[in-house]
């Protein structure tokens, strides 16, 4: 560890949005610690510190927070609607991203950390305010009488209780931020635990000129989704903020899951048909609402979906060409 740095720890290094930020911050001038169960699949991490195992284990946990002021829990069991929709992995999701926030708590504080982020989710919200696609209720204070429509967003409720419960009782600072839809470059993009624009990139990516894609619903449901980078400014600014949250960080520029396809077509330059099929599906209508952000952070996400979808379009095409039959022949 380096004297006269601020010492933080991301954990979920080796995932999409925490290998992002352990980026940030190191280009901020922190002492970065990483923690994953994997390494960081598609980029090498420039934390100056990386420490792979499992933080449902409470040694392991424990040795994470050791020496840390700041905690960055961004650690885990998700996936897109695909692996949390349908049913199969609700055990795990409960059991594991609970177990996580428990022991970050816990370790941490007797460790002396200062101040927890704790990456909450849009999945919280209730789903009765979610039925009308063109007119979705997603301000903060509408999430309580809760009724999430998945495990994984009531384990997120649960733990954006304890957080609360620890910061009222034991006096740590905490910051929490629910997420909408973020995507991006290096991310998961195949396998399963990929999320809408990811799986919609590699879809049209991978179609034959006049092809066709599939799509799970009838394409009428809306989104909001934002890009990486702004997801990090949001989190960077609420993090030197004095407003503990929950506040959301995501887009208001909502979109159908039908007008998203054609985005990303449109970026490709391809014209395909598009078949509806049945699948996960998740609310009708979900957008962020950014009104208690521009209020307690005086700021709000700005780059319209087009331009990160661009940048993503550009990213996934490349690892669909990397990892198709013929190039692995060549
Ligand atoms: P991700 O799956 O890419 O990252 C999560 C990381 O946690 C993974 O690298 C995974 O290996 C790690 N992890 C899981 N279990 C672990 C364990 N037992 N020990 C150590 N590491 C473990 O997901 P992401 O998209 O980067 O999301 C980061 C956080 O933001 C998560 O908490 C997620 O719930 C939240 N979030 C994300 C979105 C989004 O759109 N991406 C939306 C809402 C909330």
């Amino acid at each position: 560890m380096e004297q006269g740095k601020q010492h933080v720890l991301v954990a979920g290094a080796g995932g999409f949005i925490g290998g992002h930020l352990v980026k940030r911050l190191k280009s901020e001038g922190y002492w970065v610690r990483g923690v994953d169960i994997k390494q960081h699949e598609y980029s090498q991490s420039p934390a100056d510190e990386f420490l792979v195992g499992d933080l449902c284990d409470p040694e392991f946990a424990r040795r994470s927070v050791e020496g840390i002021e700041d905690v960055y829990q961004l650690a885990a069991d998700m996936g897109g609607a695909g692996y949390i929709f349908t049913g199969d992995h609700d055990a795990a999701v409960m059991r594991n991203s609970a177990t996580i926030n428990l022991n970050m708590l816990e370790f941490g504080r007797l460790a002396g950390v200062r101040r927890f982020f704790y990456s909450s989710s849009a999945c919280i919200y209730p789903e009765y305010n979610q039925m009308d696609p063109d007119n979705p209720k997603c301000s903060e204070e509408s999430a309580y009488p809760a009724a999430p429509d998945s495990e994984y967003g009531w384990e997120k409720l649960f733990s954006e209780r304890l957080y609360l419960s620890f910061m009222r009782n034991y006096g740590v600072q905490v910051r929490i931020a629910r997420f909408h839809n973020i995507f991006g470059i290096e991310g998961s993009w195949t396998g399963g635990k990929e999320k809408a624009p990811a799986a919609m990139c590699r879809k049209v990516a991978e179609a034959p000129p006049g092809g066709e894609i599939e799509i799970w619903g009838d394409g009428k449901q809306t989104r909001s989704f934002l890009y990486v980078d702004e997801c990090l400014e949001g989190v960077r600014r609420l993090m030197e903020s004095d407003f503990t949250g929950p506040v959301n960080i995501g887009s208001e520029e909502m979109v159908t899951i039908n007008q998203l396809a054609e985005m990303v077509m449109s970026i490709a330059n391809k014209e395909l048909s598009i078949r509806h099929i049945p699948g996960p599906l998740g609310v009708r209508g979900r957008n962020s609402d950014n009104k208690l952000m521009r209020e307690k952070l005086g700021w709000e996400p700005s780059r319209p979906l087009r331009q990160g979808l661009e940048t993503t379009y550009k990213w996934i095409a490349a690892q669909v060409a990397k990892h198709s039959p013929v190039e692995s022949l060549v």
